[in-house]
Protein backbone atom coordinates (compact mmCIF):
# COMPACT_ATOMS: atom_id res chain seq x y z
CA UNK A 1 0.00 0.00 0.00
CA UNK A 2 1.29 3.29 -0.90
CA UNK A 3 -0.16 6.77 -0.48
CA UNK A 4 0.51 10.31 -2.61
CA UNK A 5 2.65 11.82 -0.51
CA UNK A 6 3.11 15.01 -2.92
CA UNK A 7 -1.06 15.33 -2.76
CA UNK A 8 -0.64 15.13 0.79
CA UNK A 9 2.42 17.55 0.96
CA UNK A 10 2.04 21.43 1.09
CA UNK A 11 1.12 23.60 -1.85
CA UNK A 12 4.97 24.87 -2.83
CA UNK A 13 6.32 21.02 -2.53
CA UNK A 14 5.32 19.52 -5.58
CA UNK A 15 7.14 21.81 -8.03
CA UNK A 16 10.19 21.56 -5.42
CA UNK A 17 13.62 19.72 -6.40
CA UNK A 18 16.23 19.12 -3.82
CA UNK A 19 19.80 20.69 -3.42
CA UNK A 20 22.42 19.64 -6.01
CA UNK A 21 25.16 19.54 -3.64
CA UNK A 22 28.92 19.48 -5.16
CA UNK A 23 29.99 16.27 -6.25
CA UNK A 24 32.09 13.87 -2.71
CA UNK A 25 35.19 13.19 -3.15
CA UNK A 26 34.47 9.72 -1.73
CA UNK A 27 31.49 9.31 -4.02
CA UNK A 28 33.74 9.91 -7.14
CA UNK A 29 36.58 7.87 -6.40
CA UNK A 30 34.25 5.21 -5.30
CA UNK A 31 32.73 5.35 -8.87
CA UNK A 32 35.76 5.46 -11.05
CA UNK A 33 38.10 3.24 -8.97
CA UNK A 34 40.72 6.30 -8.03
CA UNK A 35 42.27 8.26 -5.32
CA UNK A 36 44.04 11.73 -4.83
CA UNK A 37 40.95 13.64 -6.66
CA UNK A 38 40.86 16.85 -5.71
CA UNK A 39 37.64 18.91 -5.16
CA UNK A 40 36.63 22.93 -5.74
CA UNK A 41 33.15 22.24 -6.11
CA UNK A 42 31.54 23.77 -3.09
CA UNK A 43 33.35 27.30 -2.36
CA UNK A 44 34.73 25.31 0.49
CA UNK A 45 38.20 26.76 2.29
CA UNK A 46 41.25 24.42 1.44
CA UNK A 47 43.26 25.28 4.34
CA UNK A 48 41.11 23.52 6.40
CA UNK A 49 40.11 24.64 9.97
CA UNK A 50 41.89 27.72 12.18
CA UNK A 51 44.10 25.49 14.67
CA UNK A 52 42.84 28.03 17.27
CA UNK A 53 38.90 26.57 16.20
CA UNK A 54 40.62 22.91 16.45
CA UNK A 55 41.80 23.47 19.86
CA UNK A 56 38.08 25.02 20.58
CA UNK A 57 36.59 21.95 19.37
CA UNK A 58 38.94 19.56 21.66
CA UNK A 59 37.86 21.67 24.65
CA UNK A 60 34.19 21.50 24.57
CA UNK A 61 34.13 17.60 23.84
CA UNK A 62 33.48 16.72 27.48
CA UNK A 63 30.76 19.09 27.15
CA UNK A 64 28.79 17.02 24.66
CA UNK A 65 26.26 15.51 26.85
CA UNK A 66 24.85 18.97 27.56
CA UNK A 67 22.51 20.86 25.15
CA UNK A 68 24.26 24.21 23.68
CA UNK A 69 23.50 27.26 24.60
CA UNK A 70 20.36 28.14 23.19
CA UNK A 71 21.33 31.65 23.28
CA UNK A 72 24.88 31.49 21.86
CA UNK A 73 25.97 33.98 24.21
CA UNK A 74 30.09 33.69 24.06
CA UNK A 75 29.57 33.73 20.21
CA UNK A 76 26.81 36.62 19.50
CA UNK A 77 29.62 38.65 22.35
CA UNK A 78 32.34 37.91 20.41
CA UNK A 79 30.43 38.91 17.08
CA UNK A 80 28.77 41.98 18.81
CA UNK A 81 32.31 43.13 19.89
CA UNK A 82 33.97 43.04 16.10
CA UNK A 83 31.02 44.13 14.39
CA UNK A 84 30.43 47.14 16.82
CA UNK A 85 26.44 45.99 17.08
CA UNK A 86 24.40 44.98 20.74
CA UNK A 87 24.12 40.95 21.20
CA UNK A 88 20.07 41.76 20.16
CA UNK A 89 20.88 42.67 16.94
CA UNK A 90 22.31 39.09 16.13
CA UNK A 91 20.91 35.73 15.58
CA UNK A 92 22.67 32.49 15.05
CA UNK A 93 22.31 29.65 13.02
CA UNK A 94 23.12 26.46 11.68
CA UNK A 95 24.51 27.81 8.82
CA UNK A 96 23.07 31.20 7.31
CA UNK A 97 21.06 28.91 5.04
CA UNK A 98 19.41 27.91 7.73
CA UNK A 99 18.62 31.69 9.15
CA UNK A 100 17.42 32.48 5.38
CA UNK A 101 14.35 29.51 5.53
CA UNK A 102 13.59 30.84 9.22
CA UNK A 103 12.96 34.53 7.36
CA UNK A 104 11.31 32.80 5.16
CA UNK A 105 9.20 30.91 8.07
CA UNK A 106 9.10 33.62 9.83
CA UNK A 107 7.74 36.82 7.09
CA UNK A 108 6.91 34.61 3.83
CA UNK A 109 2.85 33.74 3.18
CA UNK A 110 2.06 31.83 0.48
CA UNK A 111 1.11 34.15 -2.69
CA UNK A 112 3.40 36.86 -1.45
CA UNK A 113 6.06 37.85 -3.79
CA UNK A 114 10.14 37.25 -3.29
CA UNK A 115 12.48 39.28 -5.45
CA UNK A 116 15.82 37.83 -6.18
CA UNK A 117 17.84 37.97 -9.47
CA UNK A 118 18.36 35.43 -12.08
CA UNK A 119 21.97 33.42 -11.12
CA UNK A 120 21.50 34.23 -7.73
CA UNK A 121 22.13 31.07 -4.98
CA UNK A 122 19.32 28.97 -5.42
CA UNK A 123 18.16 28.63 -1.56
CA UNK A 124 16.13 31.59 -2.27
CA UNK A 125 14.35 30.15 -5.13
CA UNK A 126 14.08 26.79 -2.89
CA UNK A 127 12.76 28.27 -0.07
CA UNK A 128 10.13 30.62 -1.80
CA UNK A 129 8.77 28.05 -3.96
CA UNK A 130 8.38 25.15 -0.46
CA UNK A 131 6.32 28.44 0.74
CA UNK A 132 3.99 28.98 -2.15
CA UNK A 133 5.34 32.05 -2.43
CA UNK A 134 5.27 33.86 -5.62
CA UNK A 135 9.11 34.32 -7.38
CA UNK A 136 10.23 37.73 -9.20
CA UNK A 137 13.34 36.44 -10.84
CA UNK A 138 15.05 39.39 -12.49
CA UNK A 139 17.19 39.21 -15.56
CA UNK A 140 20.71 39.43 -14.59
CA UNK A 141 23.38 41.98 -16.14
CA UNK A 142 26.09 41.19 -17.13
CA UNK A 143 26.15 38.04 -15.02
CA UNK A 144 24.50 39.96 -11.94
CA UNK A 145 22.07 42.15 -10.30
CA UNK A 146 20.69 44.21 -11.57
CA UNK A 147 19.49 46.72 -9.08
CA UNK A 148 17.49 49.07 -10.89
CA UNK A 149 15.15 46.25 -12.32
CA UNK A 150 14.81 44.84 -8.66
CA UNK A 151 13.91 47.99 -7.22
CA UNK A 152 11.47 48.31 -9.95
CA UNK A 153 9.87 44.90 -9.56
CA UNK A 154 8.51 45.61 -5.61
CA UNK A 155 5.20 45.68 -5.51
CA UNK A 156 2.60 45.84 -2.71
CA UNK A 157 2.27 41.84 -2.89
CA UNK A 158 6.49 41.96 -2.64
CA UNK A 159 7.58 40.98 1.21
CA UNK A 160 11.28 40.04 0.51
CA UNK A 161 14.18 41.43 -1.82
CA UNK A 162 17.04 39.10 -1.67
CA UNK A 163 20.81 39.92 -2.88
CA UNK A 164 23.87 38.00 -2.95
CA UNK A 165 27.08 39.75 -2.56
CA UNK A 166 29.64 38.92 -4.03
CA UNK A 167 26.97 36.70 -5.91
CA UNK A 168 27.51 33.39 -5.83
CA UNK A 169 27.55 31.26 -8.20
CA UNK A 170 29.42 33.77 -10.99
CA UNK A 171 30.98 36.39 -8.04
CA UNK A 172 30.31 39.69 -9.37
CA UNK A 173 30.26 42.51 -6.97
CA UNK A 174 27.74 46.01 -6.35
CA UNK A 175 29.51 48.44 -5.18
CA UNK A 176 28.68 50.25 -2.24
CA UNK A 177 27.22 53.52 -4.16
CA UNK A 178 24.69 50.99 -6.30
CA UNK A 179 23.48 48.87 -3.01
CA UNK A 180 23.04 52.25 -1.28
CA UNK A 181 20.90 54.08 -3.83
CA UNK A 182 19.00 50.48 -4.16
CA UNK A 183 18.15 50.07 0.13
CA UNK A 184 17.04 54.08 -0.68
CA UNK A 185 14.72 52.84 -3.23
CA UNK A 186 12.89 50.21 -1.08
CA UNK A 187 9.13 50.96 0.24
CA UNK A 188 10.10 50.13 4.45
CA UNK A 189 7.77 47.46 4.67
CA UNK A 190 9.54 45.22 2.32
CA UNK A 191 12.51 42.88 3.71
CA UNK A 192 16.18 43.07 2.69
CA UNK A 193 18.53 40.05 2.80
CA UNK A 194 22.06 40.96 2.03
CA UNK A 195 23.82 38.00 2.08
CA UNK A 196 27.25 38.38 2.66
CA UNK A 197 28.64 34.89 2.52
CA UNK A 198 32.07 35.81 0.71
CA UNK A 199 31.92 39.55 2.08
CA UNK A 200 35.49 38.73 3.67
CA UNK A 201 37.21 37.71 0.82
CA UNK A 202 36.56 41.66 -0.31
CA UNK A 203 39.19 43.84 0.06
CA UNK A 204 37.92 46.01 3.10
CA UNK A 205 38.22 49.40 1.41
CA UNK A 206 35.72 48.09 -1.55
CA UNK A 207 32.87 46.38 1.21
CA UNK A 208 29.70 47.95 1.51
CA UNK A 209 29.49 49.08 5.09
CA UNK A 210 26.22 46.89 5.54
CA UNK A 211 26.21 46.91 9.52
CA UNK A 212 26.24 50.80 9.43
CA UNK A 213 23.22 50.68 6.94
CA UNK A 214 21.22 48.67 9.78
CA UNK A 215 20.78 52.31 11.42
CA UNK A 216 18.90 53.62 8.41
CA UNK A 217 17.13 50.87 6.98
CA UNK A 218 15.49 48.81 9.41
CA UNK A 219 14.22 46.46 6.72
CA UNK A 220 17.68 45.44 6.36
CA UNK A 221 19.17 41.95 7.38
CA UNK A 222 22.46 41.39 6.73
CA UNK A 223 23.75 37.91 6.45
CA UNK A 224 26.97 36.26 6.89
CA UNK A 225 28.34 32.60 7.51
CA UNK A 226 30.70 30.51 8.84
CA UNK A 227 31.08 28.41 5.84
CA UNK A 228 33.60 30.10 3.75
CA UNK A 229 36.47 32.31 5.09
CA UNK A 230 36.21 31.03 8.32
CA UNK A 231 36.22 27.26 6.99
CA UNK A 232 33.73 25.86 8.96
CA UNK A 233 31.25 24.75 6.82
CA UNK A 234 31.48 20.92 8.13
CA UNK A 235 29.47 22.59 11.66
CA UNK A 236 27.38 24.61 9.91
CA UNK A 237 27.64 28.29 11.56
CA UNK A 238 25.87 31.41 10.06
CA UNK A 239 24.74 34.57 11.33
CA UNK A 240 21.80 37.61 10.29
CA UNK A 241 22.48 41.16 12.13
CA UNK A 242 19.17 43.31 11.76
CA UNK A 243 17.28 45.54 13.82
CA UNK A 244 16.55 44.54 17.14
CA UNK A 245 12.93 43.48 17.02
CA UNK A 246 13.21 42.04 13.83
CA UNK A 247 15.49 39.50 15.32
CA UNK A 248 13.04 39.11 18.37
CA UNK A 249 10.44 38.52 15.72
CA UNK A 250 13.11 35.43 13.88
CA UNK A 251 13.54 34.05 17.47
CA UNK A 252 9.77 33.28 18.19
CA UNK A 253 10.46 30.94 15.37
CA UNK A 254 13.93 29.78 15.64
CA UNK A 255 14.41 26.25 17.07
CA UNK A 256 15.85 27.07 20.69
CA UNK A 257 19.08 24.41 20.10
CA UNK A 258 20.10 25.12 16.40
CA UNK A 259 23.41 25.70 16.43
CA UNK A 260 25.60 23.23 18.10
CA UNK A 261 28.18 23.25 20.87
CA UNK A 262 31.46 22.66 18.94
CA UNK A 263 30.22 24.61 16.25
CA UNK A 264 29.41 27.90 18.96
CA UNK A 265 32.89 27.03 20.40
CA UNK A 266 34.35 26.78 16.96
CA UNK A 267 33.23 30.02 15.69
CA UNK A 268 33.73 32.00 18.71
CA UNK A 269 37.89 31.15 18.46
CA UNK A 270 38.05 31.02 14.06
CA UNK A 271 36.06 35.18 14.38
CA UNK A 272 39.52 35.81 16.75
CA UNK A 273 42.03 33.99 14.67
CA UNK A 274 42.80 36.92 12.19
CA UNK A 275 46.57 35.47 11.34
CA UNK A 276 44.70 32.74 10.00
CA UNK A 277 41.99 34.81 8.30
CA UNK A 278 44.57 36.74 6.21
CA UNK A 279 46.18 33.54 4.98
CA UNK A 280 43.22 32.35 3.61
CA UNK A 281 42.53 35.34 1.77
CA UNK A 282 45.63 36.41 0.26
CA UNK A 283 45.51 32.57 -0.43
CA UNK A 284 42.78 33.07 -2.36
CA UNK A 285 43.99 36.63 -3.75
CA UNK A 286 47.20 34.89 -5.19
CA UNK A 287 45.46 31.66 -6.85
CA UNK A 288 42.39 33.57 -7.97
CA UNK A 289 44.83 35.79 -9.88
CA UNK A 290 46.88 32.34 -11.10
CA UNK A 291 43.25 31.28 -12.93
CA UNK A 292 42.51 34.73 -14.49
CA UNK A 293 46.28 34.52 -16.18
CA UNK A 294 45.50 31.18 -16.98
CA UNK A 295 41.71 31.37 -18.39
CA UNK A 296 43.58 34.57 -20.62
CA UNK A 297 46.61 32.35 -21.65
CA UNK A 298 43.78 29.72 -23.11
CA UNK A 299 41.39 32.93 -24.89
CA UNK A 300 38.73 31.13 -22.26
CA UNK A 301 35.73 33.40 -21.29
CA UNK A 302 35.29 34.02 -17.83
CA UNK A 303 33.47 36.22 -14.96
CA UNK A 304 36.11 38.68 -12.79
CA UNK A 305 34.93 37.31 -8.80
CA UNK A 306 35.48 38.58 -5.79
CA UNK A 307 34.40 35.45 -4.36
CA UNK A 308 36.34 32.21 -3.49
CA UNK A 309 35.70 31.12 -6.98
CA UNK A 310 35.14 31.75 -10.66
CA UNK A 311 33.06 30.85 -13.10
CA UNK A 312 34.42 29.95 -16.56
CA UNK A 313 32.19 30.51 -19.52
CA UNK A 314 33.21 27.64 -22.21
CA UNK A 315 30.63 29.11 -24.61
CA UNK A 316 29.39 25.19 -25.67
CA UNK A 317 27.63 22.97 -23.23
CA UNK A 318 30.06 22.58 -20.03
CA UNK A 319 28.64 19.08 -19.26
CA UNK A 320 31.42 17.59 -20.73
CA UNK A 321 33.68 19.66 -19.87
CA UNK A 322 32.82 18.96 -16.39
CA UNK A 323 32.39 15.27 -16.84
CA UNK A 324 36.37 14.54 -18.30
CA UNK A 325 37.48 17.01 -15.53
CA UNK A 326 35.91 14.00 -13.05
CA UNK A 327 37.91 11.52 -15.21
CA UNK A 328 40.91 13.63 -14.63
CA UNK A 329 39.81 13.53 -10.83
CA UNK A 330 39.27 17.10 -10.33
CA UNK A 331 35.66 17.94 -8.89
CA UNK A 332 34.16 21.31 -9.90
CA UNK A 333 30.51 22.67 -10.43
CA UNK A 334 28.08 22.43 -13.35
CA UNK A 335 25.66 25.32 -13.19
CA UNK A 336 23.32 24.37 -15.32
CA UNK A 337 20.75 24.40 -12.84
CA UNK A 338 21.43 27.84 -11.98
CA UNK A 339 20.83 28.67 -16.25
CA UNK A 340 24.49 28.51 -16.74
CA UNK A 341 24.69 25.38 -19.15
CA UNK A 342 27.86 26.63 -20.45
CA UNK A 343 29.60 27.86 -17.46
CA UNK A 344 31.28 25.56 -14.58
CA UNK A 345 32.41 27.15 -11.26
CA UNK A 346 35.62 26.40 -9.72
CA UNK A 347 36.52 27.10 -6.10
CA UNK A 348 39.65 28.40 -5.15
CA UNK A 349 41.80 25.82 -3.94
CA UNK A 350 45.20 24.93 -3.12
CA UNK A 351 48.22 25.67 -5.21
CA UNK A 352 48.44 22.50 -6.11
CA UNK A 353 44.85 21.26 -6.56
CA UNK A 354 44.31 24.67 -8.69
CA UNK A 355 47.12 23.49 -10.71
CA UNK A 356 45.97 19.96 -11.12
CA UNK A 357 42.65 21.87 -12.47
CA UNK A 358 44.18 24.28 -14.64
CA UNK A 359 46.70 21.05 -16.67
CA UNK A 360 43.25 18.69 -16.58
CA UNK A 361 41.44 21.55 -18.38
CA UNK A 362 44.86 22.69 -21.08
CA UNK A 363 44.67 18.67 -21.52
CA UNK A 364 40.68 18.45 -22.03
CA UNK A 365 40.63 21.25 -24.11
CA UNK A 366 43.51 21.00 -26.30
C1 LIG B 1 27.77 29.18 0.86
C2 LIG B 1 26.70 30.23 0.88
C3 LIG B 1 25.96 30.46 2.02
C4 LIG B 1 26.33 29.78 3.28
O1 LIG B 1 25.63 28.72 3.60
P1 LIG B 1 25.82 28.14 5.07
O2 LIG B 1 24.47 27.57 5.31
O3 LIG B 1 26.14 29.27 5.99
O4 LIG B 1 26.90 27.14 4.98
C5 LIG B 1 25.01 31.45 2.03
N1 LIG B 1 24.79 32.19 0.95
C6 LIG B 1 25.51 32.01 -0.16
C7 LIG B 1 25.29 32.91 -1.31
C8 LIG B 1 26.47 31.02 -0.24
O5 LIG B 1 27.15 30.84 -1.35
Amino acid sequence: MSLDYLALANAGVEKLHPYQPGKPVAELERELGISNSVKLASNENPLGLSPKARAAIERSLPELARYPDANGFALKSALAGKLGVNTDQLVLGNGSNELIDLVFHTFVAAQQQVVFSQYTFIVYAMATQAHGAQAVEIPAKDFGHDLDAMAAAITDQTKLVCITNPNNPTGTFLTKAELAAFLAKVPRQVLVILDEAYTEYVAEDERHPSIDWLAQYPNLIVSRTFSKAYGLAGLRVGYMVAHPELISVLNRVREPFNCNSLGLAAAEAALNDEAYLSEVVELNRREMARYETFFEQLGLRYVTSRGNFITLDLQRNAAPVYEALLREGVIVRPIAGYGLPTCLRISIGLEHENQRCMDALAKILA
